[in-house]
């Protein structure tokens, strides 16, 4: 079984970003990160984005609110930061607090700044199969994932576990866009193992550590798998058993070191996207 490292993905993007870079003259592409508490989730996230934008030469400036902002102040801190000519594009780490109408925030979003594809009009893109906007960065990154190491997607049965707007529905958009021929299960689904088993291409976005094992996959299956979760022992998992495909896929991808480090890539490559857009 072959191991997809994200890695090796993620330095491909990287080769990508810097030709746009390339075109471009005066200073680098800014992302603001807009982060409301101390969720160290968020944090983490908020770390590992910082660090790939200054890796690949690209400017970051953070935007921390206290968890007990109320609405209204945020959505006026909100709008200056939307409204900024500085700022090229916008990650709203999420959730917000319950007090924020987190809709609110999504109406109110620049499309053209926003890269994690929240806002109505990359979404209605993403399910129209118009590839103009701006999808979220982590269904993105399983794309990415299949594409750098050139895995066929046209006719094949790929089956997407979860439907969340975040990760499952609009990754099962974007395989429908490349021909696939799509599947999306959730905790309704009666026969989850024999649809999985069916699958050529099986994308995990549960967020089950484990909850995927051999017995699940097909001979030969292409395994990615989006979950980040902690095992019993308090180690980072995924919703894949990793160690249980091997003789059973032909490639799967490891957590951590596979999806996570793509994102925080096609965060990059969508901000100079945004970039390239506003300067075109
Ligand atoms: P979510 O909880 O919003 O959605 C989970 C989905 O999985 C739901 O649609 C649910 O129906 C389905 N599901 C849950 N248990 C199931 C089961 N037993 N059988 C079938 N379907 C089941 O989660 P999410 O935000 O979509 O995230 C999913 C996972 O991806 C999480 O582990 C999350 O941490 C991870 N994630 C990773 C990245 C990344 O960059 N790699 C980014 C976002 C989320």
């Amino acid at each position: 079984m072959v191991t997809l490292k994200g890695a090796e993905v993620s330095a491909k993007i990287k080769e990508e970003v810097q030709e746009i870079l390339g075109t471009l003259s005066g200073e680098a592409p800014k992302l603001a990160i807009i982060r409301v508490g101390e969720r160290p989730d968020d944090i983490s996230y908020e770390k590992g984005a910082t660090k790939k934008m200054g890796n690949f030469g690209l400017r970051v400036q953070s935007y921390v609110f206290p968890a007990d902002i109320s609405d209204t102040q945020f959505k006026a801190e909100f709008q200056k930061i939307n409204e900024d000519p500085d700022v090229t594009g916008i990650l709203m780490l999420r959730p917000l607090p319950k007090q924020i109408c987190e809709k609110d925030i999504e109406n109110m979003i620049d499309p053209e700044k926003d890269l994690d594809g929240i806002s109505p009009v990359n979404i209605a893109k993403v399910f129209a199969g118009d590839r103009s906007g701006f999808a979220p960065c982590t269904a993105e990154a399983v794309m990415e994932v299949l594409k750098q190491n050139e895995i066929e997607i046209s006719g094949k049965r790929a089956v997407v576990v979860g439907r969340s707007m975040v990760v499952g529905r609009p990754l099962a958009m974007l395989l429908l866009k490349e021909n696939a021929t799509v599947t999306i299960c959730h905790t309704r689904t009666k026969d989850l193992k024999e649809t999985c088993r069916n699958a050529e291409i099986l994308c995990a976005a549960a967020g089950k550590a484990k909850m995927l094992d051999s017995e699940y996959v097909g001979d030969g299956a292409v395994v990615i798998d989006v979950g980040i979760n902690v095992d019993e022992n308090g180690k980072l998992c995924g919703d894949v058993d990793f160690e249980s495909l091997e003789g059973h896929a032909s490639m799967a991808t490891p957590v951590p070191g596979g999806v996570g480090a793509v994102t925080t890539a096609v965060l990059a490559k969508h901000l100079v996207q945004a970039w390239a857009k506003r300067n075109n």
